[in-house]
């Protein structure tokens, strides 16, 4: 099932950061999301954590688990990080946020189900080899991160619908938090969460995502 080993496609300059280590993820980071699958907003970020071996290329062709229940898609901002983020300044954090795209947080809703029910951890659910396409990434400079439109069609119909204004963490406070129980290298990656409208992902479906005007990714299920 794993193709060669999933390398960052950057428009800038690739040097430092070609080496995704980890990615860092934020659950609950939109009120309608949390609503929609019953959850309590959070008073702090709710994160966890994919490993590199999660990422595959979004633009390639997109291969589910097999009869593991449903595999729910959450559409998320992506963030690139170029330089070593510990304890960070809210300075720091936004000198270090390099590049910008699109990240599937690709998630085993009913093997979810059951981890939460047993208060047990996630990564069965979330944390799977290729659970987290990614797209090539431009540059966040000179973007507002806190104002973009995020967009997933499936078979043609618009499944998600959000803006990253609605975030309840926005991104630099979070990467801030991030910074304080997790070391970001150049090279990682942090997903931002997801709005409202998840669900389920079938072989054969055909996918739209976009991020504002800065990219549309095609791509399909296989
Ligand atoms: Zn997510």
């Amino acid at each position: 099932m794993m193709s060669a080993m999933y390398q960052h496609q950057f428009s800038a300059d690739l040097n430092s950061t070609h080496h995704l280590g980890k990615i860092v993820c934020v659950g609950r980071n939109y009120a309608d999301h949390a609503k929609e699958l019953n959850n309590p907003i959070p008073k702090q970020p709710l994160l966890f954590i994919k490993p590199s071996t999660a990422a595959v290329a979004m633009q390639e062709t997109i291969s589910l688990p097999r009869n593991m229940g449903s595999c729910h898609h959450e559409l998320e901002m992506a963030v690139l990080i170029g330089q070593t983020l510990r304890q960070a300044s809210t300075e720091q954090v936004e000198r270090a946020i390099i590049g910008i795209g699109l990240g599937l947080d690709l998630t085993l809703r009913d093997v979810q189900t059951t981890l939460k029910e047993k208060g047990q951890p996630w990564e069965r659910a979330k944390a799977f080899d290729g659970s987290c396409p990614l797209s090539p990434f431009v540059s966040a400079d000179g973007i507002d991160l806190q104002n973009l439109d995020l967009k997933l069609m499936v078979n043609g119909e618009l499944r998600q619908s959000g803006n990253t204004r609605d975030m309840l963490f926005p991104v630099a406070g979070l990467l801030k938090e991030v910074s304080t129980i997790f070391t970001l290298l150049p090279g990682d990656v942090v997903l931002t969460g997801t709005p409202a409208g998840v669900g389920p992902l079938y072989s054969g479906d055909q996918i739209v995502a976009s991020l504002g005007d800065l990219m549309t990714v095609e791509t399909s299920i296989s």
